[in-house]
């Protein structure tokens, strides 16, 4: 490490920054808990478990917002939202909804989100009521 991440600081061997303080060791080891994560992430997302991949990267970013986590997560977004429109079309309501939470994991809740929430609670109301007969 040449840079203080915090302050920016020139860094000797030191494991404590001299200008501010920060606590290097630290820093140094969430950076690798962060590369652990999202390992988990892409081999989750190579395996198609969307569902293992979403928590992974957004661990991932909770220690450090490399790059390559945010490149991930951006894929996962555009997986999980071909996958949504795919359920839909095929009324497979219950995985819809999975969807919808690992997108609101994701990007946090939007109006998209809120209108296919929306959507999908209204159109299996009507298919539960199709299919019972009514
Ligand atoms: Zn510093």
């Amino acid at each position: 490490m040449q840079c203080c991440p915090a302050c920016n600081a020139r860094l000797g061997a030191a494991t404590l920054c001299p200008r501010c303080g920060a606590e290097l060791k630290q820093i140094v080891r969430s950076e690798r808990v962060a590369q652990q994560w999202l390992s988990v992430s892409l081999q989750s997302a190579e395996a198609g478990r969307l569902d293992l991949a979403v928590p992974a990267v957004l661990r991932s970013l909770s220690f450090k917002q490399t790059p390559a986590a945010k490149l991930l997560r951006g894929f996962l977004v555009q997986r999980l939202y071909r996958t949504l429109y795919d359920t839909v079309a095929q009324q497979r309501w219950p995985e819809a909804r999975d969807i919808l939470g690992h997108l609101q994991m994701l990007e946090g809740q939007n109006e998209t989100l809120r209108r296919f929430d929306e959507m999908i609670g209204q159109l299996s109301v009507k298919s539960a009521a199709n299919s019972s007969g009514d």
